[in-house]
């Protein structure tokens, strides 16, 4: 008799498909999201070990009539990759599968992080172009949601991508780039994990290189007098904005040939930076004061203005200290000036109820115009700009009222939300906003007739369905 292995799919019947997947379905029950803000059950979890369990669990999905989520590391701060049906985790899926040094590319399964992704780059004296702020992401987890670093000429980092292999919901694999099956490709690059599970990314990279950053602390008004001149003054520049001291701590970073210096201090950085703060603003959720304290000492401890040399991945990621609610929009560069103008008068409205006053700091970032369909950065030159509410020590303090009035003001600087963060934006605004919603829409008939791979996340905000957005919010 020949093993299930030898079979098609079609004909093992559906209890061995649960026992060939016995070995792979985890003993979990729940998946909550890195900061704790997003939480589900699934009927499921399967953590794969090679390409076949993919397809079984596919093929069990379709026989079962459930759909699939295809989760990374789960440090999306929506509930982007909850689902209560099957999750499909890529834990294992986690190899790189070729380095071309002559080429620089690099091709890994979607499911390699990204500190494992430098550590094997590093081997070849390889680095990837641009990254974001941690490198814990999985690769297609960054690819799937734009995910960007910073540098006014460099595109977020799913421009990097240069083919991948996918299984769609039918089972069947189908490579794409851009001159092969170039729509499914450009919905796919930045697809949220609704055209199909990315088994495997072909990612342009390049030499490794050192990054030099210089920070200098300015004021906000003349921040915003120099911003253009600030923004081009680097190859990544990106600036840390600490409303209730009206300083803005601009970091300019460089390839540099110069030697390591990593810099720092454990005292500053680490006690005061972030043992300190963390308690004070643990002490600001009961006693206000606080909260005053913690910003003024933060904005303190980067005023100095210093310099350092090191491996670039080192440079790019920066200390996100504490689990955080947060938000992020992308808006055509041109509006940043009169965006920041309207957010600082707006945060200075909400600094006179300490309450509700915005941690810091806020993150300002650049990124170039793609050709990427739902890339936020689409056909436009773009300022990110993202703000935070810690949860010190994990408790939780109030965020909605300050996130509502920072998202009025974005949207109508024409922001578009961060994929992976949570937002309130449905397909009628998507429409106005990203030339090619629709295209995107007819590639996930085409690919997904029966939307094996559509999430509550995908059903709210792609098709209007009435899925409320708390839905995998924690019970107290
Ligand atoms: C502390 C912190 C810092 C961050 N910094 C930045 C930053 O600097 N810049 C930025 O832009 N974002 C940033 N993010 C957001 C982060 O980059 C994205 O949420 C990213 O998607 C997380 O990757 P993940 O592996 O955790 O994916 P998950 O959150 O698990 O999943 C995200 C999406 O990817 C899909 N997916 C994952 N794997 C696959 C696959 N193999 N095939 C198909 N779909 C797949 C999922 O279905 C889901 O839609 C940050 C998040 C945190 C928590």
């Amino acid at each position: 008799m020949s093993s299930p292995a030898n079979l098609d799919l079609h004909d093992i019947p559906l209890h061995k498909l649960y026992e060939i997947l016995l070995p792979v379905t985890t003993s979990k029950t729940a998946f909550a999201n890195w900061a704790k803000t997003f939480v589900c059950t699934p009927l499921a979890i399967f953590e794969p070990r090679n390409e076949y369990h993919c397809e079984v669990i596919l093929e069990l999905a379709r026989r079962e009539g459930k759909v699939v989520r295809v989760a990374g590391v789960g440090h999306s701060p929506s509930d982007l990759a909850c689902t209560n049906e099957f999750m499909l985790r890529t834990t294992y899926l986690n190899r790189v599968l070729m380095i071309d040094k002559e080429k620089r590319r690099v091709l890994a399964q979607g499911g390699i992080t990204l500190h494992h992704l430098h550590a094997a780059l590093a081997q070849h004296n390889l680095a990837m172009i641009n990254l974001g702020s941690i490198s814990d992401q999985t690769l297609a987890g960054i690819v799937t949601t734009a995910s960007h670093g910073t540098g006014i000429d460099y595109g977020v980092m799913s421009t990097q991508v240069i083919s991948m292999v996918i299984l769609l919901a039918d089972g069947s694999r189908v490579y794409c780039s851009r001159n092969e099956q170039p729509d499914l490709f450009l919905a796919t690059v930045c697809g949220l994990g609704s055209t199909g599970l990315i088994l495997s990314i072909e990612l342009e990279v390049e030499p490794s290189f050192h990054l030099k950053e210089v920070l200098e602390s300015r004021c906000f008004k003349d921040t915003l007098s120099n911003l253009k001149q600030l923004v081009h003054s680097a190859e990544h520049t990106r600036m840390f904005w600490f409303p209730a001291t009206d300083m803005v701590c601009v970091s300019m970073l460089n390839r540099t040939h110069e030697t390591k210096r990593p810099g720092g201090s454990w005292f500053y950085d680490s006690f005061m930076g972030f043992h300190i703060v963390q308690l004070l603003l643990f002490l600001g959720i009961y006693l206000h004061i606080f909260n005053t304290l913690a910003v003024f000492l933060a904005s303190w401890l980067v005023s100095a203005g210093s310099s350092r040399v090191d491996d670039s991945y080192r440079v790019f990621n920066v200390d996100c200290r504490y689990l955080q609610h947060t938000t992020e929009w992308a808006i055509p560069y041109e509006n940043t000036e009169p965006c920041l103008r309207e957010l600082d008068k707006y945060f200075h409205e909400i600094l006179v109820d300490p309450r509700e006053r915005p941690h810091f700091p806020i993150e300002i970032r650049f990124s170039a115009p793609d050709d990427i369909w739902l890339s936020p950065s689409h056909n436009q030159q773009t300022c990110w700009i993202g703000i935070v509410q810690y949860k010190p020590y994990g408790f939780n303090i109030p965020y909605k009222k300050l996130f509502e009035g920072f998202e009025n003001i974005l949207s109508k600087f024409e922001g578009r939300p961060h994929w992976a963060k949570a937002h309130k934006v449905g397909p009628e605004e998507f429409r106005d906003l990203y030339p090619h919603f629709e295209d995107f829409l007819q590639v996930l008939q085409t690919v997904d007739p029966k939307g094996l791979f559509r999430n509550e996340y995908m059903q709210r905000h792609f098709f209007g369905q009435p899925v409320d957005g708390r839905v995998f919010k924690p019970r107290k």
